[in-house]
């Protein structure tokens, strides 16, 4: 049995208590997102109410997921905690890794012909540690989690940013960065801003065309792409209950196309029979004893105005079928006319050339079985396919049954191509083009979530639009961006007029589920015997070496690069082709800063050493000051390491010798994976002395030992005349986070505390 009922048990025996007790603490009824939230605090029940949008709370996620391209550093950093085993149950999941080209059983070899030393490593890494392993085919990490794991009122965290799938089943799930999840294996409590709290008031009830693919759309179109930031959305209200498990999966799904921190649905009838359907009765029989606790409060919902931050509401019945694109999935158009309209005047192709039907967003079992209905309808009507089609099954449980029912059958019928249950052309994994960037222009629509540019083929000039599933099929099939299924005809192979009827399909599989091997690898009750071999020659693998302290004496540290604007962690650690050497630490340093800007010329990855005074790459100059036992410093503008929550950006920095990075304000996670790999992240304590700060600059640390909370830092930058100037450095360090700077790292610390 993959997943853990008396954990789950474990959850329902406190919540009772927990949630009662945060009532009565806050005063107030309670949302579901509020109820999972103070019933997992890490120092049990609550003693006081939190501030929304301010308060940093210590919270104990129940589970953690991670995908094979994030899973190779968290568990390279969870290897030097010491640990024998991970303290809270965790799963690795082979799927981001498997490119989509031929079609399942040859691209899944290639799959395993390049990247085996990856899943070997991440497979015995699992087994050592008690990690459960899903085999490289099993499925995409988010549907196998609702398959498998995912439990009304949990709390999960995971290292991809649609674990938020698992709302669809009445979690918090929640998507972190490397250093976040090896924290909570390795025993130690996860730090959250308490979030905002949007409430989505579903009403009316979905049929015909309409997915709830499409509410999530239309949810997207309202607030847009930043909307939901810092903030957990709660679905509710009578169309809610009318949506299937699978499909509350897809709309908390692209909850991350909004921003929002996590969206969530109250546990009812759809979550019960996914449960027992998926075999898991116990969940479900354990869940019903709490039920109520498992939702908002009957008064929350009754009068959301009054609970919710912002309340949405949304008419089931009114809602129409929406393409969603391109380029941003939160560019909202009705299907048809609208779109014929908004096509010409910015001149997007109007002739789509595939259409894609799968992705963690949208590849359960209903999901194919709406879209095979329509596929269905073509060869029954003498449709010929216009464009091309691929589908990607969320997992083989899914695709064991929908080949048992015949409906991958019908997709074969029209020549589409069955890829591996992964996520394939959703992640770039796609070989479409043999050159890419010099690719023509042209659309495609998708059921998948992202449709930023170059995303699923590196063509920068194809065109992406998101829809369901079953509006991605009869798309594809009429070969047009504008085609409307609701009212336009299309010509048969016979010259005939004929219309698509609307789709139908099976909420879960007449027959059961159904699969032989599901790609599961559980761990050894006892691994402390598997042994690690890493290559030493591995271009993709490096063990990692714990970083020495900096310890409190830094003088004559250089200056490395003075970041102009924008600086992201895209700037710091570039994505695409780096994701490669994403669990060696020495060859992704190589992309260290080269997408920052330097202030003294404005270009990128281009700046000067004071060993020689040569201009060069980041890394190389970065490499030379470290041969030279020489420390260097960042200096950066506002909101530095903005964007993903990657730990390479603080990582490599780190292991090239940074010994402090001085800016006018951080991205706090960014801030915050800066002090857990025993850094100093520091903020000007007058914004305009980052003027002060000239290219051939020494800097002396002159009270770092006095470190302290609360207590600034004084720095003496001195410049090339010899003159100086004093800067005044604040901090956000705590007690135990000036314990991580002066162990080397958080996972020094835990490591010494472990006695390993
Ligand atoms: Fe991410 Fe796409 Fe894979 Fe989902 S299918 S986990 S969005 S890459």
């Amino acid at each position: 049995m993959a997943f853990d009922i008396d954990m789950i048990k474990k959850v329902y025996a406190t919540i009772v208590e927990r949630v009662d007790k945060a009532r009565e603490i806050t005063g107030k009824p309670l949302t579901l997102s509020e109820k999972i939230l103070y019933s997992h605090l890490w120092d049990g029940t609550a003693t006081k109410a939190f501030v929304r949008g301010k308060d940093y709370v210590d919270f104990a996620p129940d589970r953690i997921a991670c995908q094979d391209a994030t899973a190779q550093m968290a568990l390279l950093q969870f290897m030097q905690a010491g640990k024998t085993k991970v303290a809270v149950p965790t799963t690795v999941h082979c799927d981001h890794l498997i490119q989509a080209k031929v079609g399942a059983t040859s691209d899944l070899q290639a799959a395993m012909n390049n990247s085996s030393e990856v899943f070997n490593f991440l497979e015995s890494v699992s087994n050592k540690y008690g990690i459960g392993f899903w085999k490289p085919g099993a499925g995409i990490i988010h549907q196998v989690v609702l398959e498998n794991y995912a439990f009304p009122g949990g709390m999960m965290i995971g290292t991809d940013s649609h674990t938020v799938n698992a709302g669809g089943l009445g979690m918090v799930a929640i998507g972190v960065g490397g250093a976040d999840a090896v924290d909570v294996m390795a025993g130690m409590p996860w730090e959250l801003k308490f979030p905002k709290l949007i409430g989505v008031k579903l009403t009316g009830k979905i049929s015909g065309w309409t997915a709830p693919k499409d509410v999530i759309l239309k949810v997207a179109g309202i607030v847009s792409a930043k909307g939901g930031t810092g903030a957990i959305v709660e679905y509710f209200g009578p169309g809610a209950i009318g949506l299937s498990c699978t499909g509350k999966g897809t709309i908390c799904n692209m909850g991350a196309e909004i921003g929002a921190t996590t969206s969530t649905f109250g546990y009812d009838e759809s979550m019960e029979r996914y449960l027992r359907a998926t075999d898991r009765s116990d969940v479900a029989d354990a869940a019903n004893e709490v039920k109520e606790y498992l939702t908002g409060d009957a008064a929350v919902y009754a009068n959301p105005e009054q609970y919710f931050d912002q309340v949405i509401e949304i008419n089931l019945s009114e809602l129409t079928p929406l393409l969603n694109g391109p380029f941003t999935p939160d560019l909202s158009t009705t299907v048809g006319s609208a779109m014929t309209k908004k096509a010409q005047e910015n001149d997007w192709p109007m002739q789509v050339e595939w259409g894609l039907i799968g992705s963690c967003t949208n590849s359960s079992y209903e999901d194919l079985s709406r879209a095979s209905s329509i596929a269905q309808q073509a060869l029954d009507k003498g449709l010929k396919m216009k464009s091309e089609l691929g589908i990607n099954p969320g997992s083989e449980q899914v695709r064991y049954t929908a080949e048992r029912d015949g409906i991958l059958q019908v997709f074969e019928k029209l020549d589409a191509k069955i890829f591996t249950n992964a996520c394939g052309p959703c992640i770039g994994q796609w070989a479409r083009y043999s050159d890419p960037k010099n690719a023509p222009k042209n659309s495609i629509v998708h059921s998948f979530n992202r449709n930023f540019a170059k995303r699923a083929d590196g063509n920068p000039n194809t065109h992406a639009f998101v829809a369901s599933p079953e509006i991605t099929a009869a798309i594809a099939i009429s070969g047009r961006l504008d085609f409307n299924p609701i009212t336009d005809k299309l010509i048969n192979e016979n010259g005939e007029e004929v219309m698509f009827d609307e789709p139908t399909g099976w909420e879960l599989p007449p027959k059961g589920f159904e699969v032989k091997d599901n790609g599961f690898l559980a761990p050894e009750e006892d691994g402390s015997h598997v042994q690690i071999t890493v290559n030493p020659d591995s271009e993709r693998l490096e063990l990692l070496t714990p970083f020495t302290p900096i310890g409190n004496e830094i003088n004559g540290a250089k200056l490395l690069i003075k970041a102009f604007g924008k600086c992201t962690t895209d700037h710091i650690s570039m994505a695409g082709p780096w994701l490669r050497f994403r669990g060696h630490l020495d060859n992704i340093s190589n992309n260290c800063l080269i997408g920052a800007v330097n202030a003294y010329n404005m270009k990128t990855n281009f700046v000067k050493s004071q060993l020689d005074g040569e201009y060069d790459a980041v890394p190389k100059t970065a490499r030379a000051y470290k041969a030279a036992g020489i420390y260097t410093i960042v200096v950066g503008d506002h909101n530095y390491g903005e964007g993903s929550s990657r730990e390479h950006a603080a990582m490599e920095p780190r292991h090239l010798g940074v010994a402090a990075v001085l800016v006018k304000s951080f991205a706090r996670i960014h801030e915050t994976n800066l002090k857990k790999q025993g850094m100093l992240g520091l903020t000007f304590a007058t914004e305009t002395d980052y003027n002060l700060i000239l290219e051939d600059d020494t800097f002396n640390f002159l009270d770092l030992n006095e470190f302290a909370p609360g207590k600034p830092l004084t720095i003496e930058a001195v410049h090339a005349d010899g003159s100086k100037d004093i800067i005044v450095a604040n901090h956000t360090y705590n007690q135990s986070q000036i314990e991580w700077y002066n162990e080397g790292s958080a996972l020094n610390l835990i490591k010494k505390e472990n006695g390993a």
